[in-house]
């Protein structure tokens, strides 16, 4: 056994903190201090001259045998400096986790293996603890990083359909600005044919109502076939000069050269002239409810357009209604002059509605009369044009009143 000579040595062996194993060559317990007892639950008097092997779990006793072997043959081999960590057994049986310093040295000409050994349960506890809770983050981690791919995954495939989108939408939008600009171009070329045609036409036009009235005054009053039949040539030779009017002025407005003259005139009496004008034209048994306005004082307007634009309206109102239908036309003042124009015609079917005052544009139920689809659109350009408004309220087959209201006095 191994004999310690001093009180303090012994004092200091037995309280050190790490547990002390002192055995010779063949394995034996030689000493052991308090530690150990701690440790692995033995006593110290159970322990001296017991075999080594008792603080190795089964199943590593081969083992263990195998290294002490090696150890008795060079006393080297076991020495290491550096602390490893092995598995003891407690005495009930328990596995520790242990940590081991090995050295080795010799007195009195025997060889000693000394064995620091320090229980680190709860160090291997924490540590357990830290891995399972870095496994559960690291899968945490693994998982977002799964759902933001799947995301940004999601996001690039959104981004690419819009990026498809908007470049879709860009090329209809160019097609639709190229077709517009088509629609454009062909309309001015429309209206500059229209206005060079009529220049041409109305030379001639004129030629022919010049000759017709000359015919007129030559033929003898009593042949009254010829009188009817001049009659004719006269009104077509100026419905066809109103309808070259109306193609020369598309051409004035498409330019904004229209130049209004503005003058003092009584609103009845242009009504008479209009009522007159009409009425040449009105189909079998229709007839105009106009009650002239008593009070309606004097428009400083343009005359001239003021009388294209309720000739137009009423003319339509005459053109779109059935024989033996009224048209009403009501007039009223006030800051304003309001003239109202109704019909008990065919009608305007609601989604052509809105296309009513585009030049050129007829609605599918008037195609079977005489038009050209232009006289609204000049007479919308010119009631703006003199500051005023028109609407319209229409049901097919019950009939269409167009309302104009423009300033008595205009200050433009
Ligand atoms: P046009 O009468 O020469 O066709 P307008 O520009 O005067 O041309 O009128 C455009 C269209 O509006 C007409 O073709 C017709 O379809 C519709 N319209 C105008 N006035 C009336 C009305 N009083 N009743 C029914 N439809 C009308």
């Amino acid at each position: 056994m191994f004999d310690g000579n001093s009180d303090i040595a012994q004092v200091a062996f037995d309280t050190t903190l790490e547990g002390i194993i002192i055995a010779d060559s063949d394995a034996k317990i030689v000493m052991t201090n308090k530690a150990i007892e701690k440790i692995f639950g033995y006593k110290a008097a159970e322990l001296l001259g017991k075999d080594l092997h008792m603080f190795v779990p089964k199943t590593l006793r081969a083992l263990h045998l195998e290294h002490y072997k090696m150890y008795a043959k060079d006393p080297n081999y076991l020495s290491f400096d550096n602390a490893r960590e092995i598995i003891g057994m407690h005495k009930d049986g328990r596995q520790l986790p242990l940590e081991l310093k090995l050295s080795q040295f010799s007195y009195k000409n025997k060889d000693y293996a000394q064995a620091i050994i320090t229980d680190i349960t709860k160090r291997k506890a924490k540590e357990t603890e830290n891995t399972i809770a870095k496994t559960i983050l690291e899968k945490k981690v693994k998982d977002y990083t799964a759902e933001l791919e799947k995301v940004v995954k999601q996001l690039r495939q959104t981004n690419q359909d819009l990026e498809i989108e908007i470049k879709k939408k860009i090329v209809a939008k160019q097609k639709a600005r190229k077709a517009l600009i088509a629609e454009r171009e062909l309309g001015q070329l429309k209206t500059k044919f229209l206005s060079l045609a009529s220049h041409e036409f109305r030379t001639p036009l004129s030629g022919i109502l010049t000759s017709a009235i000359l015919i007129g005054k030559y033929i003898p009053e009593e042949k009254e076939n010829v009188t009817k039949h001049l009659k004719v040539i006269k009104s077509m030779v100026n419905h066809l000069s109103n309808i070259l009017d109306d193609f020369l002025s598309l051409d004035r407005i498409e330019s904004g050269q229209i130049h209004y003259k503005f003058s003092k005139f009584g609103f009845n009496k242009l009504m008479e002239k209009i009522m007159k004008e009409t009425s040449s034209l009105m189909k079998k048994g229709q007839h105009i409810n106009y009650i002239p306005c008593t009070i309606c004082p004097k428009l400083y307007q343009d005359k001239r357009i003021v009388h294209i634009i309720l000739s137009n309206i009423i003319f339509n109102a005459i053109k779109y209604s059935p024989e033996d239908s009224p048209i009403d036309i009501a007039v009223k003042t006030g800051e304003t002059i309001v003239i109202t124009v109704t019909d008990k015609g065919i009608g305007i079917p609601k989604n052509e509605q809105k296309d009513i005052f585009s030049r050129f544009y007829r609605a599918s139920n008037a195609t079977h009369l005489q038009g050209t689809g232009i006289g609204l659109n000049i007479v919308k350009a010119n009631v703006e044009g003199l500051g005023g408004t028109i609407v319209f309220k229409s049901t097919l087959n019950e009939g269409t009143t167009f309302t104009v209201r423009l300033p008595k006095n205009v200050d433009i």
